[in-house]
């Protein structure tokens, strides 16, 4: 199947960040076999032409860090510090099933195609007493949808409580956050036979799915864990992905345990490399940075969700000035309420404006673009996240007669600054046309909402029960967050 997309205004996110006024792409199979000035369109014939004389193309954006199960719990989380927030969202994980890990995945799935993101990362972490804990559910729902996606199993085999810099508090407190987290650790063997029997089902990138071991974060894990994932990864060449130093708490608990920063561990492990991803990387050390530059790992900046639980600010200005190439997410949906990568996009070319005084090293909207697009797609060994010949055809077609590019200044900033997703109108995800005149064209939209007010109405009773388990656990887990910041 050959397919020409005529005459877009072409924003490359190439290198050089190449934009050209009247393109062309071509499309041979699942991979751009051309990418230029329409006048030097290879002459021959084309099953389908896409006429986007008034549309811009872009690359298909990548959503380097979410949660799918999330999705049927927007709204519903209050703002609060991480510690916190966890434990009412953990809550509404418990009673999950199969069917409801496929409900919330498919309506988060929905919501970034939609909104121009062809490939996530889903981070996944669901109920233990499903098979993989529900992730292959949430992988159906992706195929269904024609989602691009990086499957990471969440493991973690050390008790949560220990994880987390805990004071003197009530010793039923203590039980319950045991009796919330017991279920979630297993033993490392038992952790590390699901992770390879979870990439043995189901890993096939013609299916569109990479599967790969998720640690879920240093200190939730033993260092025979998490080498023994990285050695999965490595054997297979997979990414691996895991949470880096999301709060003060962990980068405490952290010095505590190891007697240096969390990344600084995982390099003495062996195993900061550049298939490695780490979620925030907000409380790291200024040697962190040059550590992130010399191995090629890739931080995931997740601003609305930093913003919405008060994690802190990134340092992606000195990740970004040493040359590391930051990559960026919405996280879940619970921490972030939506999965619109254009309002990463936005986000992470305003808020860091605000700290530090050298403005030479603001984020700009070709490096927010860049984050969203190319350094996701590298981040996981995805030939992604450019419009160039060789690369995957996962493309999107904004329309460009609108408000946001009328009249045209300069697309890329216009892109970061203006586009809310509103202007979507055609997705392509591995040469196959997902979304046309912005709706679904695999799955029927209805029926997605359908399927998520279902699971929802079908957990509230667990919901309700467990948000009142976790409510009494707040004054241990706040008593904590303000020791931990002296006040
Ligand atoms: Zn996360």
């Amino acid at each position: 199947m050959k397919t020409l997309i005529r005459n877009p205004l072409l924003v490359t996110m190439n290198e050089q960040n190449d934009v050209v006024d009247k393109g062309s792409i071509v499309i041979d199979g699942n991979r751009i076999t051309f990418a230029g000035p329409a006048e030097w369109t290879p002459d021959r014939p084309f099953d389908q032409i896409i006429d986007a004389d008034r549309m811009i193309a872009m690359p298909g954006m990548v959503n380097s860090h979410c949660h799918s199960p999330a999705n049927l719990v927007r709204g519903m989380m209050p703002s609060k510090p991480l510690e916190i927030w966890r434990a009412y969202y953990r809550a509404s994980l418990r009673d999950m099933r199969d069917d409801d890990f496929y409900a919330s995945a498919l309506l988060g799935g929905m919501e970034m195609l939609k909104n121009g993101a062809t490939t996530v990362l889903d981070h996944f972490a669901g109920n233990p007493s499903c098979r993989f804990m529900g992730a292959g559910a949430a992988i159906h729902a992706m195929r269904d949808l024609g989602l691009r996606h990086v499957a990471s199993l969440t493991v973690t085999d050390k008790n949560y409580e220990d994880t987390i810099p805990l004071g003197q508090a009530d010793a039923s407190l203590h039980d319950e956050i045991k009796r919330m987290s017991a279920n979630e650790a297993k033993t490392t063997q038992a952790w590390l036979d699901d992770c390879e029997a979870f990439i043995d089902a189901f890993h096939d990138p013609e299916k569109l799915t990479t599967a790969c071991p998720g640690p879920s974060a240093v200190q939730r894990c033993t260092d025979e864990l998490l080498k023994g994932c990285a050695a999965i990864s490595r054997k297979r060449r997979l990414p691996l992905h895991l949470h880096l130093a999301e709060t003060k708490a962990q980068q405490v608990q952290g010095d505590s345990i190891y007697g240096h920063s969390l990344l600084q561990h995982l390099d003495a492990l062996g195993i900061v490399g550049k298939n490695l991803s780490c979620a925030h990387s907000i409380w790291i050390e200024d040697n962190d940075v040059e550590l992130f530059a010399q191995r090629g790992a890739t931080p995931v900046h997740n601003p609305a969700s930093n913003l919405r639980i008060g994690s802190g600010l990134a340092k992606v200005k000195e990740l970004l000035a040493a040359g590391v190439p930051v990559a960026l997410g919405t996280d879940g949906a619970a921490s972030n309420d939506g999965q619109n990568m254009f309002d990463a996009v936005r986000l992470s070319a305003l808020i860091h404006n605000q700290a530090g005084s050298d403005f030479n090293q603001w984020v700009t909207p070709a490096q927010a673009l860049a984050m969203a697009t190319r350094n996701g797609a590298r981040a996981f060994g995805l030939d992604a996240g450019m419009i160039a010949p060789g690369k995957l055809a996962d493309i999107v077609l904004l329309r460009r007669d609108t408000p946001a590019y009328r009249p045209l200044n300069d697309v890329v900033n216009q892109i970061a600054f203006c586009e809310n997703g509103s202007n979507v109108d055609t997705v392509i995800v591995n040469g196959e046309i997902v979304v046309q005149g912005g709706r679904l064209t695999k799955v029927d939209e209805m029926e997605v909402l359908r399927l998520a007010e279902q699971s929802r109405a079908r957990l509230e009773p667990s919901i309700q029960r467990e948000l009142g388990a976790a409510r009494s656990m707040e004054p241990a887990l706040a008593e904590m967050y303000f020791r931990v910041f002296g006040k």
